[in-house]
């Protein structure tokens, strides 16, 4: 576990503007330099609104705040007729480091199939960025015990015939649909069993190296009061949070949930 960073991820969904997103970034930078934050212990990424990267990008040059970011979605294709569509050539271009793929809210509210998220894993690792992708049952699936097929048959089709070299520095969030943004957080022994049982299938689909690299997150109403207890089971690598990752104070204690 310890060879594998801790990472703290903030996903902003539809919130904050360009304008309030530097003003949360300024206060999240001052907030932790405050703390003596050791940044080679924790690495930290945002993940704004797309039309917030550029003015992130100059802030996080400008200010030397040692944050990473990344955007919400990216598109299969690199450039041409996608009228809307978001290249990860471009977020690459923007300094991007991370990208979402999967996000629930992505699977349910625009219907993306695993087969779709398969083309955006592999525009994501062809422009050189890690993607979160992100995993998890609902509810009627978590209540018929069928939580662990389910999230396992995700990983599997979202991942077909990437290369173990790709799959080495992906980062996958195990994200419960039923404890996102509902204050319902699954306990550190649910995380656990899912991010044991993701490692074990990846260590099946390719081999114990590469399921040793994977960093596997928990995400679902992560705050403060929970986020030590969760991190500090062995498969669980760090976290992804929404809600509170929009309030600098609290995202900050999350960040440094080991003191
Ligand atoms: C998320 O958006 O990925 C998430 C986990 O949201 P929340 O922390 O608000 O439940």
């Amino acid at each position: 576990k310890f060879d594998r960073t801790p990472l703290i991820a903030g996903n902003w969904k539809m919130n904050m503007d360009h304008v309030q997103g530097i003003t949360l970034l300024q206060k999240l930078a001052w907030t932790l330099s405050d703390a003596k934050h050791d940044f080679s212990r924790v690495e930290v990424v945002v993940f704004p609104p797309f039309t917030d990267l550029r003015s992130t990008q100059t802030l996080v040059q400008g200010d030397k705040l040692k944050v990473a970011y990344g955007a919400q979605d990216l598109s299969p294709e690199d450039s041409g007729a996608f009228t809307g569509d978001i290249s990860g050539q471009f977020l690459s271009r923007l300094g991007c480091s991370y990208v979402l793929v999967g996000h629930s809210e992505r699977r349910s509210v625009h219907g993306e199939s695993d087969e779709l998220l398969n083309s955006k894993l592999r525009a994501a690792f062809r422009n050189n960025l890690v993607p979160v992708l992100c995993v998890g049952e609902g509810l009627s699936e978590r209540q018929a015990g069928n939580h662990l097929l389910h999230t396992l048959e995700q990983v599997r089709n979202d991942l077909a015939g990437l290369s173990a070299e790709e799959v080495s520095s992906l980062v996958i969030a195990y994200e419960p649909v039923w404890a996102i943004g509902t204050g319902e957080v699954a306990g550190p022994e649910d995380a656990q069993e899912m991010c044991s049982t993701i490692r074990a299938e990846l260590a099946d689909l390719y081999d114990d190296a590469v399921a040793a690299k994977v960093r596997l997150l928990y995400g679902g109403s992560v705050k403060a009061a929970n986020a030590a207890s969760i991190l500090k089971e062995r498969d669980v690598d760090g976290v992804l949070v929404g809600g509170a990752s929009l309030d600098v104070a609290e995202f900050a204690n999350i960040v440094r949930f080991e003191q």
